[in-house]
């Protein structure tokens, strides 16, 4: 896919309040410095983007952008910040959750993974959920420039054989760099096959 056209549109908590015109939207989730805005930045070419979504008071809301006044990308809020109180974790789940469950016009949920890392509890959770509340998604393990290719295969075994406990089969797998841009067009691609078929 080539991207064409890139603008901002809206911020927001509320599922409801985001745009009503009916394009398909493609979300973007995972813990925070997980690369989700270098990932975004390289999927559109664009750097202003992420920067719209990582200015204070933004990183924290639902943040639509259009691409080829064709698809919306919609960057979510990083979850598992630690510091977070309870109260402040609850509502961001809530509203995160509604936006998920609710929004009719969601195609695809793409769960962004730190290459490097085992496992952890939280993403297995958010992953698990999707599934309970049969959600599409796909996994995409970032930062792979930071190590090599057989640690990467290594621990991608890892999460195959942690997903294999609860799943039968495996979603569809994505690795990433925004230093190299590797995984850029694969990830576009599978982007542009779900928008064929919607
Ligand atoms: P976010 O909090 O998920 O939006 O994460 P950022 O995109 O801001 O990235 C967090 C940190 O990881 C920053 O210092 C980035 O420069 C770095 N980073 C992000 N993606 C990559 C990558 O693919 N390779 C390397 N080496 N560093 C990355």
């Amino acid at each position: 896919m080539k991207i064409k056209s890139v603008s901002f549109v809206v911020s927001n908590t509320d599922h409801k309040k985001c745009p009503d015109d009916g394009l398909p939207e493609f979300a973007f989730i995972g813990r925070s410095n997980v690369g989700k805005s270098s990932l975004i930045n390289l999927l559109t070419g664009q750097k202003k983007l992420a920067k719209i979504s990582s200015t204070p008071g933004k990183t924290q809301l639902i943040n639509h952008f259009v691409i080829n006044d064709e698809w919306y990308l919609v960057d979510l809020p990083g979850y598992g910040y630690a510091k977070a109180s309870k109260s402040a974790r609850s509502t961001w789940e809530k509203f995160i959750a509604d936006y998920l469950t609710k929004r009719k016009t969601l195609m695809n949920i793409f769960v962004l993974l730190d290459s490097r890392l085992e496992p952890q509890k939280i993403d297995m959770e958010f992953i698990n959920w999707c599934g309970e509340k049969q959600l599409p998604f796909v996994m995409v393990f970032t930062k792979i420039d930071k190590l090599s290719s057989s640690a990467l295969q290594k621990n991608l075994l890892k999460f195959k054989k942690e997903m294999l406990k609860t799943w039968e089969e495996l979603p569809p797998i994505y690795t990433t760099s925004s230093v190299s841009g590797f995984g850029n067009e694969p990830i576009l691609n599978y982007i542009s096959q779900i928008l064929s078929m919607s």
